[in-house]
């Protein structure tokens, strides 16, 4: 058998070994409220990936006993979202497939003496719970008899009361230690449309009470979730035990996925697209599976991180710098180089003439991936920030009568810069050294800064994006979510750049050399050098 990796795999091992289950089978459980974010990817990683490591199934069930906020929208994005990070499900499911048998087994409850309806409002509901300390005051609706509980609920069903007038409840023991077994509200009245279902229901079951059942109807052997429904677990038994149900599934809690400079809240992200503090739940700053997709970031590297990040039993924050970290490691393994040049500043060789070819390593990690040739000529664009009339000490870019190295060609010395009337440089006229050819350089002329460049006569234009976290830091963690928002977290440069990059494929991935990892799209018609991950590691990974 395989090895166990984490606690969850060890007690299905156990399970496994011991006869208790033949197979396992678990669900990926959203509330079709919203995209799915990184924080989903995890909880798809623990319950696809363990069914897989076991030989086992996975199906994709909606949530859907919430019909006020879910939409046939956000089920087929995540739909899109499941597939796109690779993942299969067995069987598609929803709470509302098994309405009439949750409506049933509620009336089978009333029928033994196990759940009541109850005429408190969910405020006197509320404010006779107890506390941890103290008990909870009994409904004065809880004695009354199978037969009016079962009138009652009927017509419930049937349309007869208001949102809220009345509810079931488990009945179960008002003082217990664990609040959420002290009669817990099982159905409500909510006279609304459901996204499936239409206007059939106008009551509708409350997710602890539901989800037992569909685990059970659906031979869930192991109903994977996160750890605040810890102390749910007990209502989760008590429904499968007083339905009798055989085997049942045994619900295991693990922590959520917290990362630093990010909000995971479906709640919250759909309040950033409403207010239209980011463009849509996929834009590139959005911690949505779509927004990372449209970021650029490789469904495989996502996986990569959930499995580096593991899984354990206690909550706590991951650093957002290891998770870009890890996307940078793998972009870095892969994605071809390529030179696009920010704020561009004109550079002439005076004393040369023509054009050729250079060679250029499309990954130096990667020797399989060759060369391309790129071509060189007398005119061509460096960065602004790399060319200083007045540098401070240890200056390793060009500065005037300075020598430095352009990639892959040759050692250029700048000789005048060009200044207009407003004092601004304009052009850097240069010698280069024909000796001094990358990989030939016989030259003896020592130059230690080496700078990327791109030829004017062939090089396109382009819109280059980069971004900030969309929330600042850990340290306004405590701060109202408003305030932590980055509105100032896209920032928009002109660049020019190679050929080879408006010729790609788009949604390319590329490390513009000493830049960045960028993704390349087309926008009308102008080419859009989107950031996916900075270049430096900003990363301690001591
Ligand atoms: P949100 O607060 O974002 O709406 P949720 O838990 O209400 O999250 P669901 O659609 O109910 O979202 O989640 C489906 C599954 O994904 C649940 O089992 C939930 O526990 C899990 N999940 C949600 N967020 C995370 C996270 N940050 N880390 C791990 N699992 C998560
Ligand atoms: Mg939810």
């Amino acid at each position: 058998m395989a090895e166990a990796e984490n606690f969850i795999q060890a007690i299905i091992e156990e399970d496994l070994a011991s006869g208790k289950i033949s197979a396992v089978q678990t669900r990926f459980p959203p509330e079709p409220n919203g995209y799915l974010h990184i924080g989903h990817a995890k909880s798809m990683y623990v319950n696809f990936g363990t069914a897989l490591k076991y030989g086992g199934k996975c199906n994709l069930y909606f949530d859907d006993t919430n019909p006020s906020k879910e939409k046939t929208e956000y089920v087929d994005a995540i739909r899109r979202d499941i597939e796109w990070l690779g993942y299969h499900w067995e069987k598609e499911t929803y709470a509302s497939d098994f309405f009439d048998v949750i409506y049933d087994y509620a009336e089978r409850l009333i029928r033994e003496g196990k759940a009541y309806v109850c005429d408190l409002s969910a405020d006197e509901i509320r404010e006779t719970r107890g506390t941890l300390t103290e008990p909870g005051v009994d409904s004065p609706y809880r004695n009354r008899t199978c037969e009016e509980n079962l009138r009652l609920f009927r017509e419930m069903r049937d349309g007869k009361y208001a949102d809220g007038e009345k509810c079931l409840r488990a009945k179960i023991d008002m003082a217990s230690p664990n609040l959420n077994l002290r009669d817990p509200v099982i159905y409500r009245i909510l006279h609304a449309e459901h996204h499936r279902t239409g206007n059939k229901w106008c009551i509708y079951p409350m997710y602890d009470y539901a989800h037992p059942i569909a685990d059970y109807l659906q031979g869930v052997t192991h109903s994977l979730c996160t750890l605040e429904f810890e102390d749910h677990r007990p209502l989760y038994d008590w429904v499968g035990i007083e339905l009798g149900f055989s085997p049942k599934p045994r619900q295991i809690e693990f922590a959520r996925l917290n990362l630093t400079n990010l909000v995971m809240s479906k709640r919250y992200l759909k309040k950033l697209v409403e207010e239209h503090s980011v463009r849509g739940w996929d834009d590139p700053r959005m911690p949505t599976l779509a927004g990372l997709r449209n970021r650029g970031i490789p469904a495989e590297a996502i996986l990569d991180f959930c499995a580096r990040a593991g899984v354990a039993k206690a909550n706590s924050e991951c650093e957002i710098g290891y998770f870009e970290a890890v996307v940078r490691d793998y972009l870095n393994a892969r994605v071809p180089r390529a030179m696009a040049v920010v704020d561009p500043l004109k550079l002439t060789i005076v004393n040369y003439e023509g054009s050729e070819e250079v060679d250029f390593a499309i990954n130096q990690l990667d020797e399989a991936a060759g060369t391309r040739k790129i071509r060189f000529g007398k005119t061509l664009y460096i960065e602004r920030s790399d060319f200083s009339i007045d540098p401070p000490p240890k200056y390793h870019r060009l500065k005037p009568g300075g020598y430095a190295r352009l990639k892959n060609a040759y050692i250029v010395r700048a000789d005048e810069a060009v200044v207009d009337e407003k004092g601004e440089v304009t052009e850097i006229r240069c010698t280069y050294f024909p000796e001094s050819h990358s990989g030939a350089d016989t030259s003896g002329i020592k130059a230690k800064g080496v700078l990327h460049w791109v030829n004017a006569e062939t090089c396109v234009d382009a819109e280059l994006r980069k971004y900030d976290h969309l929330l600042r830091d850990a340290e306004y963690s405590g701060q109202d979510f408003s305030e932590r928002i980055n509105l100032d977290s896209e920032h928009i440069f002109s660049a020019k750049a190679e050929p080879y990059l408006a010729e790609a494929e788009e949604n390319t991935a590329f490390q513009l050399m000493r830049t960045g990892y960028y993704k390349k799209c087309t926008e009308n018609g102008k080419l859009i050098l989107s950031e996916i991950v900075s270049l430096k590691d900003s990363f301690n990974k001591s």
